[in-house]
């Protein structure tokens, strides 16, 4: 075996542990312990956290619309801490998802078997069917299976939807490109809150699925149209997180849009990703380096999204 050969090898080798890795980690995580937290954000609309991500909730008269769904060994506890707000006995009626990824999603199918009608944009419930690989193009990787038939959303739309329930008019409006190729934003307007969906995370750099579609200037551009028109004053959940404003939001972009820069100075200068590494161009971004996405894998999202390498956009409908 031939040096190249061997080290070919070795790097798939380290691959398949990384996304091995990755996958048994969800597939151990003991749901068992897990307990979910409800905060109360503005009027009738509700924050709950457990695993995955933060779940946005409207309470009210008319029953419960709620954003993402986590995981499906949480959907009995998000229901009785839904039932525990103590403002209606009703069951979920609607499940937006924000997304596909099966920390928003993982809900979907014990929910919509007790009743709960799905709504998301068109390529969720593409990429719930197909399955796939998702990614930032490089390091990281996961493999989805194809969801359940139970599992998929049964509205599905491409520009935007409204549900009209407890006196506001929730709107789902898709934005093209960012996470991945099918994010939505929910608005409650009546209550001045946003669910960014993992369009806006908490965690440091983010993850974006390039892999699915994501770049991060169509996070950019999302979050600068909707700060501009957002009030001051509103209250934003997060993908994952805490409670954020808009000045969280406005830093988060700006971090965005300062890596990108550099990273695109670096193309200008035709670095190759290996020496944009070596020479540790986000260094002064350091802090936002995590577990999940570090600066190294960062870079890789960058470098991908503004190539416009290893993307795979669904057409739509
Ligand atoms: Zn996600």
């Amino acid at each position: 075996m031939n040096r190249v050969m061997r080290l070919a090898m070795i790097c798939a080798v380290a691959a398949t542990t990384t996304l091995l890795s990755r996958t048994a980690l969800a597939q151990q995580q003991d749901f068992s312990k897990v307990e979910i937290k409800v905060t109360k954000v503005s009027g009738n609309i509700y924050m709950l956290e457990g695993a995955g991500g933060n779940i946005g909730a409207s309470v009210g008269e008319d029953g419960i619309v709620i954003v993402d769904d986590q995981f499906a060994p949480l959907a009995e506890k998000i229901q009785a801490a839904l039932k525990n707000i103590g403002v209606t006995d009703k069951p979920v009626r609607f499940v937006i998802n924000t997304h596909y990824h099966g920390d928003h999603t993982g809900g979907n199918e014990p929910f919509n078997t007790a009743g709960s009608t799905l709504i998301a944009h068109d390529n969720v419930r593409k990429r719930l069917e197909t399955g796939g690989t998702a990614g930032n193009g490089g390091s990281i990787k996961m493999e989805n299976k194809p969801a359940a038939k139970a599992a998929l959303p049964i509205i599905t739309f491409q520009h935007d939807v409204t549900v009209h329930l407890n006196g506001e008019d929730i709107r789902a409006m898709h934005f093209p490109l960012g996470h991945t190729d099918g994010d939505s934003i929910i608005f409650f307007p009546k209550n001045n809150v946003v669910h960014m969906g993992d369009d806006f995370v908490r965690y440091g750099f983010p993850f974006i699925d390039v892999a699915s579609g994501g770049s991060a200037q169509g996070i950019i551009e999302a979050m600068e149209k909707t700060t501009a028109q957002l009030p001051a004053d509103v209250k934003v959940i997060p993908g994952h997180g805490a409670l954020s404003n808009l000045d969280d939001v406005r830093a988060y972009t700006k971090m965005l849009k300062e890596t990108s820069a550099v990273v695109q100075k670096a193309l200008d200068a035709h670095k190759t990703l290996d020496q944009m590494k070596q020479e540790k161009i986000l260094a002064p971004w350091e802090k936002f380096s995590g577990q999940f996405v570090n600066t190294d894998a960062f870079i890789e999202t960058l470098y991908n999204s503004l190539t416009g390498h290893k993307g795979e956009f669904l057409k739509h409908n």
